[in-house]
């Protein structure tokens, strides 16, 4: 079959439809409980509470998540384009020197796949898989310059853990497509992880109080509106609205919300929905 599609196509093609079917093979491994591959992510909505301390609401969180997985977490520094005053590609540094200091406190080794030689082989080692937040467009562009969605994916649909914050729990979507960034660069392709089904969108914010004064009221869109206008071009995709100091947990196709807020769901044609903190539920973001 794979020389008649060889010959058919070309090689490119059929390359990339050997490989699809190898990921969609993996990803029903592990849907399959009797298969002793669990899919294990932790997408967290920001790193840090307003006045709080760098990662300081989710790092519990996070090393509950990585309890036995204390060995190599590979750290994706390329949404950090601005850290600390210095500007990418010294922000990279700055990024990884950041995390670095709060993961060692809880007794984690951080390294950096800036600082690999070879992106994918660093990859293929890592036990851990960690992207951090900034700027969503260039986190993605630097995956795709690199040539990392297929080796990621094959990685994290074979059991690595995977987590991310903010721009880092985008790209675990389908596409960067719900992003609250700028598009400061141009990838590749929009084209992300697709670990789960649907979209997040991270630090969701809810609408002003009616109540504020209207002198200070922001006069654009309400994050709600930016959602719905997703929707209306997109009418088959579920977006998750990820409020601040909540995370999804997702084991497997099920998946758990964390935190104290509840969390948004938007569906095209449809009421947004609420649900809430503790929760437990599926791929459809169906109550289990
Ligand atoms: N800029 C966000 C972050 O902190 C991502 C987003 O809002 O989409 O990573």
């Amino acid at each position: 079959m794979i020389g008649t599609l060889t010959n058919l196509y070309t090689d490119e093609f059929a390359n990339e439809l050997i490989c699809s079917f190898a990921n969609y093979f993996l990803y029903l491994c592990t849907l399959n409980p009797k298969k002793n591959i669990v899919m294990k992510l932790l997408l967290i909505s920001n790193s840090t509470n307003y006045k709080e301390k760098y990662l300081g609401w989710c790092m519990p969180l996070i090393a509950e998540f990585l309890k036995n997985e204390k060995k190599n977490i590979l750290f994706f520094p390329y949404a950090g384009i601005n850290i600390g005053g210095k500007a990418y590609p010294a922000s990279y540094d700055a990024y990884t020197e950041r995390v670095q200091n709060v993961f060692k406190e809880f007794g984690f080794k951080v390294t950096s796949i800036h600082k690999a030689k070879n992106p994918v082989e660093a990859v293929n080692k890592a036990d851990v898989i960690m992207v951090g937040g900034g700027n969503t467009f260039h986190l993605v562009a630097e995956i795709h310059k690199y040539g990392l969605i297929e080796p990621v994916r094959r990685k994290v649909l074979e059991g690595t853990p995977f987590l991310g914050w903010s721009a880092g729990s985008n790209v675990a979507c389908p596409t960067l497509r719900t992003t609250n960034d700028m598009p400061v660069v141009m990838p590749e392709s929009f084209q992300c992880f697709d670990f789960v089904p649907f979209q997040i969108n991270p630090h969701y914010i809810d609408p002003y109080p009616e109540k504020i004064n209207d002198a200070i009221r922001h006069g654009g869109e309400t994050r709600q509106v930016r959602i719905e206008e997703f929707l209306a071009v997109n009418q088959e995709i579920t977006v998750a609205g990820l409020r601040e100091a909540t995370a999804l947990w997702v084991e497997n196709d099920r998946i758990t919300l964390k935190g104290e807020r509840p969390m948004r769901v938007l569906k095209f044609g449809k009421a947004p929905r609420e649900i809430k903190p503790g929760s437990t539920f599926d791929f459809a973001l169906n109550l289990r």
